[in-house]
């Protein structure tokens, strides 16, 4: 019985091609590609003459036959048509498939955009939550930006250039327009930049300037100690409170509940105001 290998290949820059990989898709009986003919650019540079047959989204589920034929005495190589197969491209129909049906897969380490970015990005790495490509309508994005505003890891997401300006537009109105952000452009390839800053300036800046070519954003999670209120604008809501009466203790509470404070902050704040 043969193995169904899980191959990535260069997102735009193709050094990044690992020497296991080019020697498991020129080992391999068959490769199963999302387009065959994006494929084939890649397989003709390397030299590599394997077979090759289309495995995309629309015809996943009536390939499985084929490719579990294949497998029954030969190994299978998968492939998308740039970055790591299974991530926002096809192939965890086929990877679970595989398991289900007892045969072997070994995915490859190599190149993916959700890891790239994240690591040029500066914001953390230690804990991430990648989300795919955000919805397109503006309702369902809001909702979305919205169940992740309190999240502390660090977003990825796969965005098209072209609504870059829009996506940025709600980040900063739904997380905060203080909210740290990195938009990755071009990975690995000649154009390739990152723009790091608020989301208020990355909002102005792609409001005037659409990029172009792809790109992945990545989102700092949420600070509990960010304020998204200004220490003017909580003093100013401690000192009505306490001079309605209230005690430093409780009014602290209730402005730091909704300054987006810790109360320890905001009682430090009134303690240093006595
Ligand atoms: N499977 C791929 C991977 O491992 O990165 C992702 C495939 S998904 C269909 C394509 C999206 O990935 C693009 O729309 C873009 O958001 C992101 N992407 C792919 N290549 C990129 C690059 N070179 N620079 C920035 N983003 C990239």
């Amino acid at each position: 019985m043969g193995t169904l290998f899980i191959v990535p290949t260069p997102i735009g820059n193709l050094e990044d091609i690992t020497l296991r990989a080019l020697r498991i898709l020129r080992e391999a009986a068959l490769i199963a590609a999302e387009d065959t003919r994006r494929s084939r650019v890649l397989t003709r540079h390397f030299d590599i003459n394997t077979p090759m047959t289309s495995y995309h989204e629309h015809n996943k589920l009536s390939k499985l036959d084929e490719i579990f034929a294949a497998l029954e005495t030969a190994d299978v190589a998968l492939i998308s048509d740039a970055g790591t197969p299974g991530i926002s491209d096809p192939g965890f129909e086929l990877i679970a498939a595989a398991l289900e049906g007892g045969y072997d897969v070994v995915p490859l380490p190599g190149a993916c955009a959700v890891t790239t970015a994240l690591i040029g990005s500066g914001l953390a790495t230690d804990s991430f939550r990648y989300v795919g490509f955000l919805p397109r309508k503006t309702a369902a994005l809001r909702e979305r930006l919205a169940s992740l505003k309190d999240g502390r890891e660090t977003i990825v997401a796969y965005e098209s250039p072209y609504r870059l300006a829009d996506t940025l537009t709600l980040i900063a109105e739904v997380l905060g327009a203080a909210r740290r952000v990195c938009v990755a452009r071009e990975l690995s390839k000649k154009f390739e930049r990152f723009y790091r800053g608020s989301a208020r300036e990355l909002r102005d800046h792609f409001a005037a300037d659409n990029p172009r070519g792809e790109v992945t954003l990545v989102i700092a999670g949420a600070d509990p100690d960010d304020a998204s209120w200004t220490a003017e604008q909580v003093r100013a809501a401690l000192n009505e409170r306490l001079a309605a009466g209230e005690a430093l203790s409780r009014a602290a509470r209730d402005v730091a509940k909704s300054a987006g404070w810790s109360k320890n902050k905001v009682y430090q704040l009134g303690i240093r105001d006595d």
